[in-house]
């Protein structure tokens, strides 16, 4: 893995970002686990997405559908016919797998042995409802979260009292057999997504298009991910999934190349009509006005909300040589630090006593500790120098540290340091957490 990809895993490990999944037992093939602070960082990024794709948007509604649900969706959807299906080949003497999409030439790239021709591998998870393993009771781990959007459409419909265009936004776990999974979080086999289904009138789909692709753009650039870390591709005409018109791929640049984190997609009107098809039931939409029934075109943004976590979290990554905190061990190594925006760090506020050995200290820090934390993210960390809990503050990306010190004692006020200009001013503690939320602007 490249020296850089290498560092990131060792810090997510390290910090309690993420860790290898049954780790005890020797591990589970491409399966993590977010720890205390990727669980806080993950719902940040998960947050961010909600927050922009219904509150700020003037008519998407949410929903929470099961990950299981009736097989039948599944051939509808055409995810257990071919379409949903990689082509892979094995090589011959070494018995690699590979995706055919993925390789350049047609030798194995590890041992240069002769590859087998393609063969059709579906990518669904396939388990069993009920005590009884027969086929009837087979059923299947959802491959992608849209298609609860779309088999529940009459119901958000009718219960919503919406009229279209609308969206629904939905996050939730998906799962694929991967045959190639790898680069840490990047591609694994359970991963979640989150996706918004807009539902529009055929002749106005082009146009949403354009729209919700430069909207997800915005998100990016918004939450402070570099603009020359983000491109556009146009999916070839010859490469779109079986349910799509159109597709623009966001890519991101990962130590590992350009790869895609989002997917906005014209569906066309592939999942309702053979839903309808396949249910008989009528999925179509009463334009009121117009007095027409058709089936709306879907406009759709899928992201991974893992690997726009990782995709954060390397862009956010720093290294200062030489040192920011100028303490003793930091002048001959690198310091790291996380830039991570805002609303996406873990930990908003450390907690510093100057000195853990003067009682007096150390329990006016844990009296604002506690007055804090019920409000924001927090840590109280007494260990070490001060300059070092800085130093391990800036790792996770913390935003500001509250230090404790004898003047806090005389005159009820801290010192309060900010993570990106590393300015430090005095703050009464009455004031601390409103001028902290001033500047986190929550
Ligand atoms: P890829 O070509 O990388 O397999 P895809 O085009 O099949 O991805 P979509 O079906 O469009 O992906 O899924 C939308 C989004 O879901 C992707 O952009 C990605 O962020 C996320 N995603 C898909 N598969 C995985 C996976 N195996 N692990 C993590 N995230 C994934």
């Amino acid at each position: 893995m490249d020296n850089l990809m290498n560092k990131i895993v060792s810090l997510a490990k390290r910090r309690g970002f993420v860790f290898p999944s049954s780790e005890i037992y020797g591990g589970f093939g491409s399966c993590y686990d977010f720890g205390p602070l990727g669980t806080e960082m993950k719902n940040n990024v998960k947050d961010a997405w909600r927050k922009e794709m219904t509150r700020n948007q003037e008519s998407v509604v949410p929903l929470d559908s099961a990950i299981l649900m009736s097989p039948k969706i599944w051939q509808a959807s055409g995810h257990l016919t071919a379409g949903f299906a990689d082509e892979l080949v094995e090589c011959k003497k070494c018995h690699r797998r590979f995706r055919k999409d993925f390789l350049e030439g047609d030798k194995c790239p590890d041992c240069g042995g002769e590859l087998t021709e393609p063969r059709k591998f579906n990518l669904m998870m396939k388990t069993f409802i009920g005590p009884v393993q027969e086929e009837g009771s087979e059923a299947y781990l959802r491959a992608e979260t849209c298609q609860g959007i779309y088999v529940n459409f009459n119901n958000i419909l009718n219960s919503m009292r919406l009229k279209i265009p609308f969206g629904v936004a939905q996050i939730g776990k998906a799962f694929r057999n991967e045959i190639t999974p790898g680069n840490f979080i990047y591609r694994t086999r359970e991963f979640e997504q989150m996706e918004m289904q807009w539902f529009c009138r055929p002749e106005t789909a082009d146009k949403f298009f354009e729209y919700w692709l430069e909207s997800r753009l915005k998100w990016y650039s918004s939450l402070g991910i570099k603009k020359e870390n983000i491109r556009t591709k146009e999916v070839p005409k010859d490469e779109l999934a079986h349910y799509a018109r159109r597709a623009v791929d966001i890519e991101y640049k990962f130590p590992f190349g350009w790869q895609e984190i989002e997917g906005v997609h014209n569906r066309g009107d592939w999942d309702l009509s053979n839903h309808a098809k396949n249910s008989k039931q009528d999925l179509q939409y009463y334009d009121e006005e117009k007095k027409e029934k058709y089936f709306p075109h879907v406009i759709e943004t899928s992201v991974g909300a893992d690997r726009s976590f990782l995709a954060f979290l390397i862009d956010s990554y720093h290294e200062v040589k030489g040192g920011r905190t100028k303490t003793t061990e930091s002048a001959k190594e690198e310091e790291v630090m996380l830039k991570l925006h805002k609303s996406l760090a873990p930990v908003k506020v450390a907690v510093l006593p100057l000195v853990k050995n003067k009682p007096e200290l150390v329990k006016k820090a844990k009296e604002i500790f506690q007055m804090i934390k019920p409000e924001l993210s927090a840590q109280y960390d007494e260990i070490g120098s001060i300059g070092r809990r800085y130093r391990r503050q800036d790792e996770i990306g913390t935003l500001f540290a509250v230090t404790v010190d004898f003047d806090t004692l005389e005159n009820n006020d801290v010192t309060l340091r900010d993570r990106d200009t590393m300015s430090q001013e005095r703050v009464k503690v009455a004031d601390l957490l409103s001028v902290i939320k001033e500047k986190l602007n929550v």
